[in-house]
Parts: C-alpha cells; structure tokens; sequence
C-alpha cells in the first residue's frame, strides 16, 4: 500500500503563492514546470520559475540519487560559492536556497522519482509513494554521485578528510600528506592541483599502468611533490576521533597489506549521474549524462531540460550547477510560452534609433 506523499512546504511566507496553496495535492493538476532535485540546480531552477510565476512543483528526492538537498549536505565549508566571503557550511546554503525558492511560490515534494514518462504530453511521474505528478515541462537536476570504495571506514571519515572533491577541499590539507585513489585523467588533474596545498601527494592505482592521457601522466610523474603507489587498493580507511589517519593498502599482486599513514583521501575513480529513470528516452554520452542541445538545456525531448552535475562531467561545481538551473527555468519559461523555437537565446535588440 502506497504512502501519502510528503510535502513539507507549500507556496512562501512571504509571497503565498494561492493556486499552491489551494492544490496541496500535487497529482491533482497538470503543473507548468516540475522539476526534480534539490542540489543547486533544482532550487536555482525553482527561484528563477517561481519568480516567472509558473508555481513550480519540486520532487526533492532522497534516497535513489543521493540526500534531500543534494551533495553540498554532505559536506562542511564551502568557501567558493560567490556571496559569502567567509565561506558558508554547506547544508546552509542549501537551506538558504530552499528558502529563497518556497518565498516564492514553490511547493515541495520530499520523495523520489521512480518512473517517468517523458515521451507523451503532459509528461507524467511516478513517486515512490505512488503518486501521480503530471506536468507540460520537466526540469531533470538529479546530479550525480561520486563513486565510492565501498570499504570500512569510508562512511563514518566521509568529510573528516576523506572527499571526492579536491577543488573543493583541497585547501583544507594545507601542508599535510593526502591519497589520491584512481588512474585516469581526473586523478591526475586532482593530485596534481593538490600539490597546490598539500605536501606531499600519493596516488593509489589498482593496476600497473595509469589509464590517463600521457600528457597528464607526464606532468604528475615531473611532479615532485607526487609520489605513486601501482598495483595497490584501499583496503580499509582508518581514523580517530573522526579524523583520517591513514589507510591500510592491499597489493593486488602479491595480497600483502601494509598501513600508509595520511591526513586525506581523495577519490577520484568517477561519477555516476543519476539518470536511470531516462535510460531509455533521453540521450546520453557513454558514461550516462544528459546530452542538452548547447547552449541551451533543452534534451531530445520536447519540453524536457536538464541542469546541473547530471549533465555536466566537466565541472561539477555548486556555481555552475545554479548556472544551468538558471538556464533551465528562463528555457522552460520560453517554451510554455512559444515552443521549441522560442528557446534558443534571443537575437540582441536592434539599436534604437532617434525619429528625426
Ligand atoms: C564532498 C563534496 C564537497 C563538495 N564541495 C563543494 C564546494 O565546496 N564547492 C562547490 O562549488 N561544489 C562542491 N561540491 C560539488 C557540488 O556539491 C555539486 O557540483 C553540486 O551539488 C551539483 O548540484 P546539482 O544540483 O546538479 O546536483 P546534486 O547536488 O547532486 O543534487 C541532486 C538532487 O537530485 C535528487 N535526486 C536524484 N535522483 C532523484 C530521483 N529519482 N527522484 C527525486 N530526486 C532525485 C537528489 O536527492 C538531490 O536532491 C562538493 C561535492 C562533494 C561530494
């Protein structure tokens, strides 16, 4: 037996929105704009739709892809994110845009998307507790998670200097010895941007052989601050008083173990966008993120944008994940208003010119 779904705000304090208000159920309308995820993307998406009046529906999600409010919960100081010139906590930006949203007029579903039905109009979405949200356009901001080790001590060190982010984190390890896990071209641009901050870098590789482009295998091994550890994994990540102390490797030749001492781990070893619900509808590069029809956010699909982490492998920031949710909402905007051909960017004004 399904259960009642939970929404946990409707319209704003500040400015009710009353057609939210007045439909707190949300299968029981076709909405405007419905948007999925609660990182950066999908709250952005919902300020700029909730300002356009379009009283977005946000299905917030969390468990399937990751925590209601997205990856900035599971971390502390986030001290890039333009505004806060002493650095913000990162659940605290979340909640910030959240509450920046809701003023506006968005309602909140704290649920996962479990099926979607993209292909038809209104496009319909099944919720975890069997819910029904059907809606004209949809804005897919379900991000993507880190992949992770999977071993002991990884959960509870999350965040006490284990990380999957080293521009993020990286200036916290100021002067201290970090593990970089992986072998491909991002593990290298990690450890190498680390030796920016850390002392000394060591990067952990299963195999005996780097899988990263030779130049950015060149520029790590002329690194001397960056030492390499092949045919090696992380057995175990161990710690005190919830702080990293080191790891225990495992040779993948020879099963031998051994502790390696450090201050931070960084994992490196990829990303998983969340975008199983569209494997079969909306179109994907090889590693599973939404294909969008630059510069737009537009997908294949009419009527369907995409924002943030889950279609971007390059830069996978908070900064640019708002700029996408942005981008979205003023896309999702155009569209209702005019269809496809109303979304690409408008030409500039021509220069007034004065009657003579
Ligand atoms: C440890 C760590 C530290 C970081 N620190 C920084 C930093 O200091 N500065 C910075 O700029 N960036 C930082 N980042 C990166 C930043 O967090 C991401 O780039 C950003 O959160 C991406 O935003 P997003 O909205 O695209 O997706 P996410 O934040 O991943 O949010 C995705 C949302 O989609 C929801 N969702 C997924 N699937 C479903 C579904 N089926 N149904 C409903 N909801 C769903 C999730 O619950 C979540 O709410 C950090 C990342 C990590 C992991």
């Amino acid at each position: 037996m399904p259960n009642d779904p939970v929404i946990t705000s409707v319209g704003g304090q500040i400015a009710p929105a009353p057609s939210s208000n007045d439909h707190p159920d949300p299968g029981d309308r076709i909405h405007d704009v419905v948007i999925i995820g609660s990182g950066p993307a999908g709250l952005t998406a919902a300020v700029y739709a909730a300002r356009a009046n379009l009283q977005p529906l946000l299905v917030e999600g969390m468990v399937e892809g990751g925590p209601t409010g997205g990856q900035l919960t599971l971390t502390t100081d986030v001290e890039n994110f333009p505004g806060f010139p002493e650095g913000i906590m990162g659940p605290e930006l979340i909640q910030n845009m959240r509450t920046q949203a809701e003023r506006f007029g968005t309602t909140f579903v704290t649920e996962d998307v479990v099926a979607a039905e993209i292909e038809q109009q209104p496009i319909s979405l099944r919720t975890a507790s069997g819910t029904t949200i059907r809606t004209r356009s949809l804005i897919v901001a379900t991000g993507a998670k880190p992949r992770r080790l999977e071993v002991p001590g990884e959960d509870e060190l999350w965040g006490g200097g284990v990380s999957a982010c080293a521009t993020c984190d990286g200036f916290f390890f100021r002067d201290k010895h970090v593990i970089v896990v992986g072998g491909g071209d991002s593990a290298m641009e990690e450890a190498t941007f680390l030796t920016k901050f850390a002392s000394k870098v060591t990067v952990v590789h299963r195999r005996e052989e780097l899988r990263a482009s030779v130049i950015m295998q060149e520029r790590a091994f002329k690194n001397d601050r960056i030492e390499f550890v092949f045919n090696a994994t992380v057995a175990r990540i161990e710690g005190s008083d919830g702080l990293m102390t080191g790891v225990v490797l495992e040779d993948t030749v020879t099963g031998e173990t051994r502790t390696l001492a450090a201050d931070g781990l960084f994992l490196a070893i990829g990303h998983i966008p969340n975008t199983w619900l569209f494997r079969d509808t909306l179109d994907m590069d090889d590693e599973g993120y939404l294909l969008v029809q630059e510069p737009t956010t537009a997908t294949n699909v009419e009527g369907v944008f995409a924002s943030g982490d889950v279609m971007d492998h390059t830069y996978r920031q908070a900064v640019t994940a708002a700029g996408t949710g942005c981008k979205a909402a003023i896309d999702a905007e155009r569209w209702l208003a005019g269809g496809a051909g109303h979304i690409a960017a408008e030409p500039a004004a021509e220069p007034e010119t004065a009657d003579i």
